[in-house]
């Protein structure tokens, strides 16, 4: 679900800015007074500030952006060995941000992903690489998933989104004319030699959904172009729950992500911590976004099966892959398998962890692979 990018107002960013602070606190650790920066951005940057920190025994400047994107808080925090370094790393990672949120963004018709859904059945378009590639990425993922994740899922969101709206659920024909719509296999996406893509959905009503993996994806592309700078030590790029870290070689300290506690998404209480070095960390759960129909909260999670919410099956879904958009992807997909076949998607998958929650009453259950057990610190 990615709503069109925009400016805020004054006040939210203040509100968001110090929401985005409380989770800092917990990914980074906080102390030190704060340098402003000294230009204003070109992007949808919050705030950014730099400072210089010890590191081990490694002195460094770290830089500290929030900001608002994809309808949701990012926060980039960079280390490098001087200012200007720190600034170019994170004006390079919110650059590919915005670009990417730009081109995928279904809530906005000027998109391109709103381009290729507008063409459905018709003649094939001609996209960027950042499309093709995300699109590349959800089929990948579709099929890995063995069709739990399929980004095709638009009309069946769209159509429970109306059902919340008019507080009445769909009928049986409905879902099953947009479950109709849900062919991957059928999508053409090609590359083509200047890097660009072709890529056509044959079926008129056919609509790509990325919401299920765009952020994931995007905090890795980021932090990917952030490295492509000069030489950060170490970067973590989060969009809400789904981010990407990476340290060089040798660098001292790892990152710390939190899981916060999906009964209690409200006041941010933190479930758990993970310590990574390099990876990408994703949690999906129906505590910040989900739809409501006659009282029922339901999941904004859609099981291409029977196209309807995934509701009930997992509270939340964390996972760890070295690949953003892969553990993107993977979470969204647990949410749909429930527990017992998330982890079988995770065990058959290369480098993927994970951590499921179900509920038994209030009770929250763990379901957990060894390596993210590995990973974990407690809360
Ligand atoms: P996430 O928060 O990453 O789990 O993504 C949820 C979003 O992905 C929803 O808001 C939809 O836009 C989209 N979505 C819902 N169900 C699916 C599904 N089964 N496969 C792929 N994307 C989905
Ligand atoms: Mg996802």
């Amino acid at each position: 679900m990615m709503p069109a990018m925009r400016r805020v107002s004054r006040w939210t960013i203040r509100s968001m800015a110090a929401a985005a602070m409380a989770l800092a606190c917990v990914l980074g650790g906080c102390g030190g007074a704060d340098e402003p920066a000294a230009a204003p951005y070109a992007t949808d940057a919050v705030s950014v500030t730099f400072r210089q920190e010890t590191v081990g025994d490694r002195a460094a400047v770290r830089g500290d952006a929030d900001f608002v994107t994809m309808s949701t808080e990012g926060r980039l925090v960079v280390y490098a060995a001087d200012r200007a370094r720190a600034e170019t790393a994170i004006r390079a990672a919110l650059d590919r941000v915005a670009e990417i949120a730009a081109a995928l963004n279904r809530y906005d018709p000027s998109s391109e992903l709103s381009a290729i859904n507008a063409a459905a059945g018709g003649a094939p378009l001609e996209v960027s690489s950042t499309t093709g590639r995300a699109i590349e990425a959800a089929r990948h993922w579709w099929q890995a998933s063995d069709g739990a994740f399929n980004p095709l899922v638009g009309p069946l969101v769209v159509l429970w989104k109306e059902a919340a709206r008019a507080g009445v659920e769909p009928s049986d024909e409905a879902v099953e004319a947009a479950r109709a719509l849900l062919d991957m296999s059928a999508l053409d996406c090609e590359p083509l030699a200047d890097g660009r893509y072709r890529v056509r959905l044959p079926q008129a009503g056919m609509q790509l959904d990325l919401g299920g993996l765009a952020k994931g994806w995007a905090a890795e592309e980021a932090v990917a172009a952030a490295r492509r700078t000069e030489d950060p030590h170490s970067v973590l790029v989060m969009l809400g729950g789904d981010g990407t870290v990476w340290s060089e070689p040798g660098w001292p300290r790892k990152w710390t992500v939190a899981v916060q506690d999906p009964r209690d998404a409200g006041s941010r209480t933190v479930l758990t911590k993970i310590e990574l070095a390099n990876g990408s960390v994703v949690t999906s759960g129906d505590y910040y976004r989900y739809l409501e129909v006659n009282g029922r909260r339901l999941s904004h999670i859609i099981d291409p099966g029977t196209g309807r919410p995934t509701t009930g099956r997992l509270a939340g879904a964390t996972v760890i892959h070295p690949d953003g958009g892969g553990a993107d992807a993977l979470a969204t997909a647990c949410m749909v398998l429930g527990p017992d076949e998330a982890l079988a998607l995770l065990a058959r998958t290369a480098g993927a962890d994970g951590l499921m929650l179900s509920l038994s009453g209030e009770a929250l259950v763990r379901h957990e692979t060894a390596g993210f057990a590995a990973c974990e610190i407690g809360p």
